[in-house]
């Protein structure tokens, strides 16, 4: 049967649904039409694989892959930070002059600007202090007992970067996940930043990433108190000084700043680091100028104690290729892998049909499961012997597979299952292979 009418609709509560055919997820034009060189090993992944594909210095499509992950690593983030008491939310990309000159961060050279017809000034939102601090402004009168205020989003950002480099790593326009607190004292916004450090750990900790967290850099957002987290890798634009000891370690930046004081004692040894979160304590540098304001107890109205905590999102996504990738084949954390199963039916000729139909028959029992409906993925390119197809599987790093082959016609069908991260392969019933699953 020609694979369009194989690829029939069946039901799923009440709807249709199509199943997911690989054949139908190539949307990048010719390889030699490609306009980008390869930069690094994770570039060179996500490129080859479909993940992303590049349109102009510092900005890519993300084709249907690449969102899928962006979309899973943006439910871990909202999970883990909603849990703490994040409240989501989304505000303009177009940001106004005004604000930004109060602030005295105008003239940052990263700003994208831009006018309207009547010649008013914006910026494209690199991040977004003035934004926030002037919505909650306007708060008022805000009381000490909603306090803490967390809010966040996670939304586009741009910057013109001097060097825009290693595709989505140093993008100008990418993925942030940024959240402003707001506090009565400092002491309280100290306990805020503990809490959201916190939940880091356990975003970190689900996507199984070895980070590391260091005291960073204040730069030009300013603040009292700084970390950031990193993943260490030899494209790494950060040095890092780290101790082979105990768990200090610091951005280099800060050396000779006096934030390097207490590390003095410490086997300090030097590595690169990609830098994909940070936290800055600000103090009131914003809510001062802005006049973001709440009322205490006994009335009388006081500025609030900032913080604010990014992410980088889309340098995430590379990032985690970049260092958990192994013989050319990604690896992905894998709460964020575009899909969890890939069935491969048997190469065209001899019953070609009923193979077809079983790994139909497959995908439609593992889909059924709670945990994998739309996690499944049919690789329908019979014309590709098995091997071939396995092998791509492999390096888009989908953390199964399952061979629909000659054993399937056995009186107990049997199906080869290849765990991909454990280089583990065996055969199992279908029964057995959901519960596998
Ligand atoms: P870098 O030192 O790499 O330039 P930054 O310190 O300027 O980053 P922040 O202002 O701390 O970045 O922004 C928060 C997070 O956004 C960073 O920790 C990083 O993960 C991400 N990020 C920053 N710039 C970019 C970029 N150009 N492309 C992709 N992600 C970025
Ligand atoms: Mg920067
Ligand atoms: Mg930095
Ligand atoms: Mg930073």
């Amino acid at each position: 049967l020609p694979a369009c009418i194989r690829q029939v609709v069946r039901r799923h509560h009440n709807c249709t649904v199509k199943r997911k055919y690989l054949s139908d997820m190539y949307f990048s034009p010719a390889k030699s039409s490609q306009k980008e060189e390869y930069s690094c090993k994770s570039h060179r992944l996500l490129l080859d694989n479909d993940i992303i594909y590049p349109c102009h210095n510092g900005a890519y499509y993300l084709l249907p892959f690449g969102q899928r992950v962006l979309e899973k690593l943006t439910r871990v983030i909202d999970n883990e930070l909603q849990a703490i008491g994040g409240q989501k939310i989304s505000m303009p990309t177009m940001a106004p002059a005004k604000l930004w000159k109060k602030t005295e961060r105008w003239n940052t050279p990263e700003l994208f600007k831009l006018k309207d017809r009547a010649e008013v000034n914006y910026c494209l939102g690199p991040t977004h202090e003035e934004l926030v601090t002037d919505y909650v402004r306007q708060l008022r009168p805000l009381s000490y007992k909603r306090l803490p205020l967390m809010l966040y989003q996670i939304t586009r950002k741009f910057r013109d970067e001097m060097a825009p480099k290693y595709g989505l790593l140093r993008g100008r326009e990418f993925e942030m996940k940024d959240m402003y607190t707001f506090d009565a004292t400092e002491e309280n916004a100290r306990v805020t930043y503990e809490i959201v450090c916190n939940a880091y750990d356990n975003i970190f900790k689900r996507l199984n990433l070895p980070v590391v967290k260091v005291a960073g850099a204040t730069g030009n957002i300013g603040g009292k108190l700084s970390h950031e987290y990193h993943l260490v890798a030899d494209i790494g634009q950060d040095q890092l000084l780290i101790c082979e000891k105990c768990d200090f370690g610091l951005n280099k930046e800060l050396v000779g700043a006096g934030g390097d004081e207490f590390g003095r004692h410490c086997h300090l040894k030097e590595m690169n680091g990609i830098e994909v979160g940070h936290a800055f304590l600000l103090g009131t540098k914003y809510s001062e100028v802005l006049d973001a304001c709440f009322v205490d107890k006994d009335g009388n109205t006081q500025v609030t104690q900032m913080g604010c905590f990014g992410l980088g999102v889309t340098r995430i996504i590379q990032a985690s290729v970049e260092v958990l990738s192994v013989d050319d084949n990604i690896r992905w954390p894998e709460v964020i892998s575009p899909y969890q199963v890939c069935i491969i039916p048997q190469k065209e000729g001899y019953m070609a049909d009923t193979f077809f139909s079983m790994a139909n028959d497959l995908y439609d029992n593992l889909d059924s499961l709670p945990n994998l409906h739309d996690e499944i993925l049919l690789d329908d390119r019979t014309q590709l012997t098995v091997g071939k197809r396995i092998k791509k599987a492999n390096e888009m790093g989908l953390p199964y597979i399952v061979v629909v082959g000659r054993k399937a016609l056995e009186e107990i069908p049997l199906y080869e299952v290849i765990e991909t991260s454990e280089k583990r392969t065996f055969f199992a019933s279908a029964e057995q292979v959901l519960k596998h699953m």
